[in-house]
């Protein structure tokens, strides 16, 4: 049976994305000791971003150095790396949990032919292919999946797992099979990539700490409190949908089910309800602290510690409290 395992790898400037280093994790566990985790590369500069995984211990690196994948979809990029998994003999594809990789998961799986799944926190390797589980209903329940029928394809659930490091190793890069991207495959052409606009602080998906505010925040200038509680912490700024449709605050800081998954050490949810479109993207975090006037709203179900009160009292006694201690 083969122990070779895909990685595809996602850029983050000149390197590799966080997730694509957390899904190398998982690789190297399905893999075994004597296995062999593989990374796959394409865009412009792909072959830089490849000593990326070999800086991480990954040294053979599928690489399809076009700058037209750039302008692709993710999706589009589905048949070179199922074309680079057949050709290595890839008993899995995995992936990080971003946009990109979850745009990926199900092309890949059709392509091979393969079972597939989204946002696992466990994998294992078993006889007929590999075991997975995930939490699904909000967090209230976990599922296990057997992906079954010789290839499996997945990504990994952020967060749920260490990024991987080194020992650094040689590169041994090798051209992508199939690598040619069709025209029809290119279109929609993604002409240009605007950075959401995200303040001074970390970024949603990769921060230790996230402040989300709610509709009980009352409006666009009501919300400050919460961005002036995260600057003080340190921590990137959500918001719930409400905040978002008002059109306080922009979607890219929309948390939930039709928004980012987040998965910080600390989750404070300040105004929110928790209806479960909004807990389906937290509901994996760390430590959940929710601050609420109502202390039958549901997100106290899913918090580790509630602050049942007004949160126009609670927040900035909060917000003075960090800087007093933090010297800020
Ligand atoms: C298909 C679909 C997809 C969706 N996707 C998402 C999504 O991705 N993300 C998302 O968030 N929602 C999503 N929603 C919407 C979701 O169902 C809720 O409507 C939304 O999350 C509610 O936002 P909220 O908690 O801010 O507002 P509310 O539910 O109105 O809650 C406001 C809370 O603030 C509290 N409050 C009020 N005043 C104070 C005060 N002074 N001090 C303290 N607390 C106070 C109230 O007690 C209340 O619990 C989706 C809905 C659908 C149908």
């Amino acid at each position: 049976m083969s122990d070779v395992v895909l990685v595809v790898g996602e850029a983050d400037g000149d390197g590799l994305a966080e997730p694509t280093r957390e899904a190398v994790t998982v690789a190297r566990r399905l893999a075994g000791s004597q296995g062999t985790v593989l990374g796959f590369v394409a865009g412009r500069g792909a072959s830089g971003r490849a000593a990326g995984f070999a800086a991480i211990g990954v040294g053979q690196v599928v690489v399809a150095d076009d700058p037209r994948w750039d302008a692709a979809p993710p999706a589009a990029l589905a048949r070179p790396v199922a074309a680079a998994a057949s050709n290595a003999g890839a008993f899995a594809v995995v992936v990080g949990g971003s946009s990109f990789g979850r745009d990926l998961v199900g092309g890949v799986a059709v392509a091979l032919g393969a079972s597939a799944a989204n946002g696992v926190t466990e994998a294992e390797r078993i006889p007929e292919g590999v075991r997975v589980r995930r939490p699904v209903f909000g967090g209230r329940a976990t599922e296990e999946r057997r992906l079954e029928g010789g290839r499996a394809v997945l990504s990994v659930r952020p967060h749920a797992f260490p990024a991987a490091e080194g020992p650094p190793t040689s590169l041994r890069p090798e051209p992508a099979p199939n690598a040619e991207p069709a025209p029809a495959q290119l279109a929609p052409a993604r002409t240009a990539v605007a950075a959401a606009s995200r303040g001074a602080g970390p970024g949603l998906a990769d921060a230790a700490i996230v402040v989300s505010g709610g509709r009980g925040l009352r409006s666009p200038e009501g919300f400050r409190l919460v961005e002036e509680l995260a600057e003080a912490l340190g921590a990137a700024v959500g918001a719930s949908r409400a905040v978002t449709d008002a059109g306080w605050r922009p979607t890219s800081m929309q948390v939930g089910q039709t928004g980012r998954t987040v998965s910080p050490q600390l989750y404070i949810a300040v105004g929110i309800s928790g209806a479960i479109q909004h807990l389906v993207g937290m509901v994996s975090s760390r430590v959940i602290v929710a601050i609420n006037s109502d202390p039958s709203a549901p997100i106290f179900r899913v918090a580790d510690y509630g602050l049942a009160g007004d949160l126009f009292e609670l927040v900035p006694a909060l917000t003075a409290e960090v800087r007093r201690v933090r010297g800020s």
